[in-house]
């Protein structure tokens, strides 16, 4: 499957993404954790990204296409790809968009997942993450806690607090989302595919995509 997957900060494509991920084999590309991975490996990338994830501002749209262009160039994109924190602007919607036709690659559909706004502050303050750049596996202290406190299980790296999951942080983005991102809903919905889904189960999700798909 080729998908999009839209929403807030917290809103679940993460979790969504690897559910199906494990349905197809298709990969998970998330600019945030790429971006996550750069400015842990202290790359020019990273240190210029840095800054701007500090504050939960967004990195400017002509690093995140040079990202993608290669990525979605990469040898295992062919089985399928779920894009999850791209596009994020409108602008970069539009060069997505000129990138795909050009490298003759045909998504399937945009998946728009909306949660109430009380759920997404929830989820984000007590939400953890794997400091293993390489792991970056997600804990929640309350719906998924780690088995030893602080320790991922997957990979016993510590387990942090992000450095924009403060909550001035958190507010930041969700206006930046509100701002810039959650327009691409109605420029996917007025191209005719975007699937909307209104639920805070991620397997009600997957269940959603994948009839759509037709599987
Ligand atoms: P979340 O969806 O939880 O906000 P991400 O991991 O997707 O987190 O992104 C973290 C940060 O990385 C964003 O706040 C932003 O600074 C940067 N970022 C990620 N993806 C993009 C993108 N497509 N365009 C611009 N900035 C991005």
């Amino acid at each position: 499957m080729r998908l999009i997957l839209l929403g807030a900060p917290g809103a679940g494509k993460g979790t969504v993404a690897k559910l199906l991920t494990a349905i197809d084999g298709s990969v998970q590309i998330s600019t945030g954790d790429i971006l996550r991975g750069a400015v842990k490996a202290g790359t020019a990338l990273g240190k210029k990204a840095d800054a701007f994830m500090k504050a939960g501002d967004l990195v400017p749209d002509d690093l995140i296409m040079g990202i993608m262009e290669e990525r979605l160039q990469e040898a295992d994109c062919a089985s399928g790809f779920l894009l999850d924190g791209f596009p994020r602007t409108i602008p970069q919607a539009e060069a997505l968009d000129a990138l795909l036709t050009r490298l003759n690659i045909q998504l399937d559909f945009v998946v728009s997942l909306d949660v109430p706004h009380e759920v997404i502050l929830d989820r984000l303050t007590t939400r953890r993450t794997c400091s293993n750049s390489a792991c970056q596996e997600i804990y929640n202290v309350k719906s998924k806690p780690t088995k030893v406190e602080g320790v991922c299980d997957k990979c016993g790296s510590p387990v942090i607090q992000r450095d924009d999951e403060t909550e001035a942080a958190i507010s930041k983005r969700l206006d930046t989302y509100n701002e810039k991102t959650a327009p691409l809903a109605d420029f996917y919905a007025k191209l005719g595919n975007l699937l909307n889904i209104n639920t805070t189960s991620s397997e009600v999700v997957v269940a959603a995509i994948t009839e759509k798909l037709g599987r």
